[in-house]
């Protein structure tokens, strides 16, 4: 199991390479040379397999046995997805809202510790970058900008771990002051925050900045865990074959998925497992008032947004408007042609557009690779989580409420329609409050959380002190 750039660079890297390393060397990003596939009897033999099995059983897919040894994947995986960590023995369960809509189900992947699905990969990256930098004997300084799910997670994910520093950026006064507890109480000496007197831009220019600093980032050996991250992707695929195999007892049954989306990361493993042989029928992709994938999908023209033309919404971790793994879609949609690619992308980092509409590629897109797109906006969300509530007693987040006003006309009879849980109402209690009038109970241990002392250093923009930061360890 290889893996090649999307834009063409001749080097091919191992698993274990492409996954502490973030952009391939031409600006592209890395994809297995050639999707692995899977067979009707693995299928049927994964029926039985607890979760964390079933995830060795995936990624062994993609990692060769000479990169990362079986036996170390599977002690991996199993130290990862225990009940522990994600609270219930199934992992992901499913529950029916039939009352909501004949046939949909929620698939819950926000029961892990920054109740959020970017857990259900983080945590595993945080086991394997571990034991990737003990064998390799160095440290890596993991450095990012958030604006809540995604640095929590990280921080979640590494916290403890050997080799491992991470120095998250967040603009100051910014985040829920639950995101603020969850990430600024953790006390573990290798977490770094940073709360920036600023947007999350000025947080993301600054990362990019000393990224840019090529000599420094070299010496302080900086890296990232993005959503570009093939480490995370991979171990994305896992939750959908789960999904799959939980919600019918036959190969021959299909399934949907419908996934709220943003950068693309969620949907494309989703896409992959399709790809590689799991029966998806459609999977849907869900934006909300940032619609540019969905504005693809439907019109064949991909236009990115400056970050000035960017919502903010109450679906805040959905506010993006450049998506940074879709490449790696265009790249299976056009076969491969990396030239093209190339090409193409060279205008998005431009600040321009493309227009495919008038390709076969395009037109044959939706019979192929059964991707449906929607908008939904502040008053669906809303609506959706009122009516969910109402009819099925299941409260839900606003990123699953977009999911699931966009799935809604679009299930099919037979076909169960999973609706995958991005995160728990309470991370987004205000909005909660405003569909349904009251806000979502918070536990005991949230409740602890929230009292805890917060561990943060607060700074005026500037890369200068933030090296300073990094550098000083
Ligand atoms: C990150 C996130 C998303 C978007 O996922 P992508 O992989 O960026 O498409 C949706 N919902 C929640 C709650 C998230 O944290």
């Amino acid at each position: 199991m290889k893996y090649i750039s999307t834009r063409g660079h001749p080097a091919k890297q191992s698993f274990s390479q492409v996954l502490l390393s973030g952009l391939a060397e031409d600006g592209g990003l890395m994809l297995p040379e050639k999707l692995p596939k899977i067979t009707d009897a693995e299928l049927t033999a994964w029926r039985g397999l607890p979760y964390h099995a079933l995830a060795h059983a995936v990624l062994s897919k993609f990692v060769a046995t000479e990169d990362i040894d079986s036996a170390t994947l599977a002690a991996l995986t199993k130290a990862t997805y225990t009940k522990e960590v994600f609270c219930t023995d199934e992992i992901t369960p499913l529950r029916s809202i039939d009352g909501y809509a004949q046939g949909m189900q929620i698939q819950a992947l926000s029961n892990g510790p920054t109740l959020a699905f970017k857990d259900m990969a983080m945590q595993l990256l945080g086991r394997l970058f571990e034991f990737e930098l003990g064998r390799q004997n160095k440290t890596l300084n993991i450095l990012g900008a958030t604006s809540g799910d995604t640095g929590s997670a990280a921080e979640y994910a590494m916290r403890g771990r050997k080799g491992v520093n991470v120095f998250m950026l967040s603009p100051a006064g910014r985040m829920s002051a639950f995101q603020r507890a969850q990430m600024f109480s953790l006390q573990d000496a290798n977490i770094h925050n940073i709360a920036v007197e600023g947007v999350f831009d000025d947080c993301q220019d600054i990362v990019k900045a000393v990224s840019n600093d090529l000599a420094f980032k070299r010496a302080h050996n900086i890296g990232t865990v993005n959503s570009i991250n093939w480490g995370r992707i991979s171990a994305q695929v896992v939750y959908y074959a789960r999904g799959y195999l939980a919600a019918t007892t036959s190969n021959s049954q299909k399934v949907s998925f419908a996934v709220p989306s943003g950068n693309f990361g969620n949907i494309l493993a989703g896409h992959i497992a399709r790809e590689m042989g799991v029966p998806i029928d459609t999977l849907v992709l869900a934006t909300n008032e940032n619609n540019v994938l969905a504005e693809f999908f439907n019109r064949g023209v991909y236009r990115p947004r400056p970050s000035k033309e960017t919502f903010e919404t109450s679906s805040p971790s959905m506010d993006i408007s450049k998506a940074s793994n879709f490449e790696r879609f265009v790249f299976h949609l056009f076969n491969g042609d990396a030239a093209r690619i190339a090409t193409m992308w060279r205008e998005v980092d431009q600040g321009r557009s493309f227009d495919v509409s008038q390709t076969p590629e395009f037109k044959g897109m939706r019979e192929r690779f059964g991707i449906v797109a929607g908008t939904s906006t502040h008053a669906d969300r809303l609506a959706t989580i009122r009516e969910v509530y109402e009819k099925t007693g299941s409260l839900i987040d606003t990123h699953t409420a977009d999911a699931m006003k966009v799935a809604r006309t679009l299930v099919k009879h037979g076909t169960p329609m999973i609706v995958l849980e991005t995160a728990l109402p309470v991370k987004f209690a205000e909005t909660v409050q405003q569909a349904v009038g009251f806000e979502p109970p918070v536990t005991a241990a949230q409740q602890t959380m929230m009292t805890l002392p917060l561990r943060v250093v607060q700074i005026a923009p500037s890369v200068e002190r933030v090296k300073a930061i990094v550098a000083a360890g």
